[in-house]
């Protein structure tokens, strides 16, 4: 495999933190009839399986040991067929995504991974995970399996950890920067990590859900939905914007847990329009960029804007629209951020600490692709469609040359430092925070909204159990349009 297959963006080791000395591995997951024939234990099972299967520089093979016989509860995944044998179906749903998998039956490291109480397989490394209403559990230690509600949120949570540890162990986290967890608990109810299982609300048998407005439909975007259509109970009316031209991509296949193999090449909003078709979850779709959408149909935004777009130009277009609330989740390395803003005086917007990539000079762009190697220009030219050796004669004399690269394609280079670095359990993480939020403001009054002066969360996964993991301020910068004069007044407007 070369550049853009599926482990190609998490493949790197960011500057020595990680590395490959544990890959590939096999990894054994085993679960009790008890906790397997629940659908709090098969929401688990699924979102973790689904998280591990997408690791394919690191994981090789996953052998599932369930019991025989227990069958699939409906509504898990549009992954994975709605009847049947759940441990067939976790197959189908594994091959799905990567077909590569199980056809290499061996790996260098072995981690075994048992949701719910019991003992491990032999393995070079052991985890527990469980999970209970709101809040999910990883370590090496056993956790205690409770009777809880259907509530989705702690299996998700439980499984972005539990293929958190397994990643940080398989990629060796170097100890100056990260550290394996015993035990931690997560409530993304109180959106803090706790000392023990929270149960949080129990969920309601009928959600109406809040309208919104869905800005991007990529790892984060995909994995907020993914929660969604694991609540049947949940009726709601969403709009989908997203305007990638290429729609999806392998690439995009490590994060995206709502897609597989067969959606490459599909744009990304209508194809979540055809999966919740006939669910409590209708969505209208939008292939387009915030930006023409917001032209095109203006009268379509919806007070609340759930952005799960993944860059600051499009953090501004969305801020333009001046909506009433946004939910912004977002993701760096191994980091998760969501933050709540309200569109108030004297509170921060989404354009706040989030500024615009500075625009390099033709001779910026030029002296960059002057230092890199011969074949980095070549692989460079090829995705750009432009013929290398035509590259290599602008390059020796611009000024000479200038007819053979235009302006307009040499701006093409301008970001070629490559595409961040990004994993599948961050993402998800970042999803299922900012479903936890939606879902929160869907079933009314609150007390552990995000807001005011506890506006965010951030979460890391280097330590998981780190103090820093809570909510905190994301306060308004001072040289932000919105502390003009000019936006005060224009809100007053609104
Ligand atoms: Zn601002």
């Amino acid at each position: 495999m070369t550049r853009n297959d599926l482990g190609d963006r998490q493949r790197d080791d960011l500057k020595g933190r990680l590395n490959h000395d544990r890959t590939p591995a096999r990894v054994i997951l085993t679960a009790s009839r008890d906790v397997a024939a629940t659908r709090t234990g098969q929401n688990l099972l699924w979102m973790l399986t689904n998280l591990l299967v997408r690791q394919q520089d690191e994981i090789a093979s996953i052998e599932v040991r369930l019991p025989a016989g227990i069958p699939v509860h409906p509504g898990i995944s549009p992954l994975i067929p709605p009847e049947g044998d759940f441990t067939e179906l976790l197959g189908i749903g594994m091959c799905r995504i990567n077909p590569q998998l199980g056809t290499i039956n061996s790996g260098l490291t072995t981690v075994a991974i048992r949701v719910g109480p019991g003992a491990l397989p032999e393995a070079n490394y052991g985890l527990y995970a469980s999970a209970a209403g709101w809040s999910g559990y990883t370590g090496t230690h056993e956790a205690a399996w409770l009777p809880t509600d259907e509530n989705p949120i702690g299996a998700y949570v439980a499984a972005a950890l539990t293929a958190g540890e397994a990643f940080k162990f398989l990629r060796s986290v170097h100890p100056e920067y990260g550290e394996m967890t015993d035990a931690t608990w997560f409530d993304a109810h109180g959106m803090a990590v706790v000392d023990g299982p929270r149960l949080g609300p129990q969920l309601p048998e009928a959600i109406p859900g809040v309208t919104a407005t869905l800005a991007g439909v990529g790892a984060v975007g995909s994995a907020f939905l993914h929660l969604l259509y694991a609540l049947p109970q949940l009726t709601t009316t969403l709009t989908a914007i997203d305007g990638d031209q290429k729609g999806i991509e392998l690439s995009n296949l490590n994060r995206y847990v709502l897609f597989c193999q067969d959606d490459l090449g599909q744009p990304k909003a209508s194809r979540v329009q055809k999966m919740f078709e006939g669910s409590g979850v209708t969505i209208t779709s939008r292939d387009l960029l915030w930006q023409d959408w917001i032209a095109t149909h203006p009268t379509e935004l919806m007070d609340l804007v759930l952005s799960c777009v993944d860059n600051n130009m499009a953090r501004h277009a969305i801020q333009d629209a001046l909506p009433r609330y946004i939910l912004s989740a977002s993701t760096f390395e191994l980091r998760v951020q969501l933050v709540a803003f309200k569109r108030e005086e004297d509170e921060a917007c989404l354009r706040c600490y989030n500024p615009l990539p500075k625009v390099k000079s033709d001779d910026e762009v030029i002296a960059g692709l002057q230092a890199q190697s011969s074949e980095a220009r070549a692989e460079a030219a090829l995705e750009h469609q432009v013929v290398p050796e035509q590259l290599e004669t602008y390059l020796r004399d611009p000024q000479k040359h200038c007819g053979l690269i235009t302006g307009d394609i040499l701006r093409k280079f301008a970001g070629q430092s490559g595409e961040e670095w990004s994993v599948g359990f961050v993402s998800a993480f970042a999803g299922v925070l900012l479903a936890a939020e939606y879902l929160k403001r869907s079933l009314g009054e609150c007390a552990e909204r995000l807001e005011g002066l506890g506006n965010m969360i951030r979460f890391q996964f280097w330590i998981p159990g780190a103090a820093v993991n809570e909510v905190t301020h994301w306060p308004q910068d001072p040289k932000c349009l919105c502390s003009s004069a000019f936006y005060r007044a224009a809100i007053r407007k609104v």
